[in-house]
């Protein structure tokens, strides 16, 4: 043997016997399953994330996983694209998407209901008809809106007078509703939460399409922006050149401007600084990790999101159960892009665990988000992550960026 492959197969057989250190010290390889059984793997809800990560369990795993998945909705719908349904450039049914494409071709259960209870010790998942047992539970919850730090809002002027239109649905047909039929001249108030908040060039992304909706049919309407955060999350140079040069005059864009108080009668807004009247209001609330999270014991009193590792998205609070997509506490973007390569990668690492193998110790992933301006120019941005071995997160790697500032058809 050549010295340099001998040296070559020595590194190989030294990472892999360091491997319990790299990160995954506290995940078990060793098969939960009972020995000639079909491992059980539950997924709870069939988003973005959840609807991914059982595709890629059912097809990596060859047939040595029993798929489960449990998810209320008979329907998918799509909160990327949602903002053109403000500006009425799609319809919320362009962005409905059924499941029978993965429940005709992949060996999955699917079944339709909601979870209302998870046992992380006896690893039941219950929900008001039946009980599911599981070796290892995958959570994709998503969001929860948080609103107990904004007084004055209620669930029926959310349900019916504020709209947060950012779980994609109905909400979002009735902010396109109150836009259509806004005064001339009148003013659009919106804010935004401080990160991290699911999609960050989201509310940048929903500032145009409104002004594009208002540059048609409503040219003197103004558009205030109350942003929690102290400058624009994502994006800053596209967005402020796409709002100086396609939308001037009807921005008004206000940094560090936490919304306190809603009064849903008058829709009239206070920051700590001012108070603001709106003739339509959209307030897009602070979030955490969907209920399910804390549902299941992987939330301390005061965190809002799940810790996991890295290499196999197992929480830090339960081995067993694995949390994915926005639920997830980490630095990266909560797109439905990175829910998708979050659930890869846990598909992967829960296919190698049940088979007794470690998982990859370096993952590596991307993120593309594209914003539209109008109904037909969008902006990018995208980066590649890679998993730092000694930090023990993804961080970004080479390669990525965003679109030229030479922005044009
Ligand atoms: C306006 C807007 C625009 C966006 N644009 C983009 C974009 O252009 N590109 C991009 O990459 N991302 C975009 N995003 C972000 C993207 O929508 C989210 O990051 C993505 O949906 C996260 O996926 P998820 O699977 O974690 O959550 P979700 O997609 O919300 O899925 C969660 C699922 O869990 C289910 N569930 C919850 N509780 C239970 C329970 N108790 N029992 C059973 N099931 C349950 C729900 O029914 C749901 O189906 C946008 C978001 C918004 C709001």
């Amino acid at each position: 043997m050549q010295r340099r492959e001998f040296l070559k197969l020595s590194m190989i057989g030294g990472l892999a016997a360091s491997l319990p250190l790299i990160g995954c010290s506290s995940l078990s390889t060793k098969a939960s399953h009972k020995q000639g059984s079909l491992a059980k793997v539950v997924v709870v809800g069939g988003g973005y994330a959840g609807a991914t990560c059982a595709k890629y369990l059912s097809t990596w795993s060859k047939g040595e996983i029993d798929v489960t998945v449990i998810e209320p909705n008979a329907n998918f719908i799509s909160c990327p694209l949602s903002n053109l349904v403000l500006s009425g450039s799609k319809r919320i049914q362009d962005l409905t998407f059924s499941y029978r494409g993965l429940q005709k071709n992949y060996p999955i259960h699917w079944v339709r209901d909601h979870v209302e209870a998870i046992d992380p010790i006896k690893r039941t998942v219950s929900t008001p008809h039946a009980k599911f047992s599981y070796d290892r539970l995958v959570l994709a919850p998503g969001i929860k809106f948080d609103y107990s730090a904004i007084a004055g809002m209620q669930a029926h002027d959310i349900a019916q007078r504020i709209p947060h239109a950012w779980k994609a649905g109905e909400q979002t047909e009735l902010l396109h509703r109150q836009l259509v039929a806004m005064p001339q001249g009148g003013v659009f108030v919106m804010s935004i939460p401080k990160a991290p908040y699911r999609c960050p060039p989201g509310p940048y992304e929903r500032v145009c399409q409104v002004a594009f909706l208002f540059k048609q049919y409503n040219p003197t309407a103004k558009i205030i922006v109350l942003d929690a955060n102290p400058d624009i999350v994502s994006k800053k140079g596209l967005f402020t050149k796409v709002w100086q040069e396609h939308y001037a005059g009807m921005i008004d864009y206000r940094p560090n401007s936490a919304v306190q108080q809603v009064d849903s009668q008058s829709l009239m807004v206070n920051t700590e600084f001012e108070s603001v009247r709106a003739d339509v209001l959209n307030i897009i609330p602070p979030q955490q990790a969907g209920q399910l999270a804390k549902m299941a014991g992987l939330l301390g009193a005061k965190q809002a999101w799940v810790d996991v590792d890295f290499l196999s998205y197992a929480s830090k609070a339960h081995e067993s159960i694995h949390v994915i997509g926005d639920a997830v506490s980490s630095a990266l973007p909560k797109s439905a892009h990175m829910a998708t390569s979050q659930a890869k990668v846990c598909a992967a690492a829960i296919v190698d665990i049940v088979r007794g193998n470690s998982p990859d110790p370096q993952p590596v992933f991307a993120n593309t988000c594209y914003s539209f301006v109008d109904n037909e120019m969008a902006m990018h941005v995208a980066n590649v992550y890679r998993y730092d071995a000694v930090k023990h997160i993804m961080l970004p790697a080479e390669g990525g960026g965003v679109s030229s500032l030479k922005i044009g058809r």
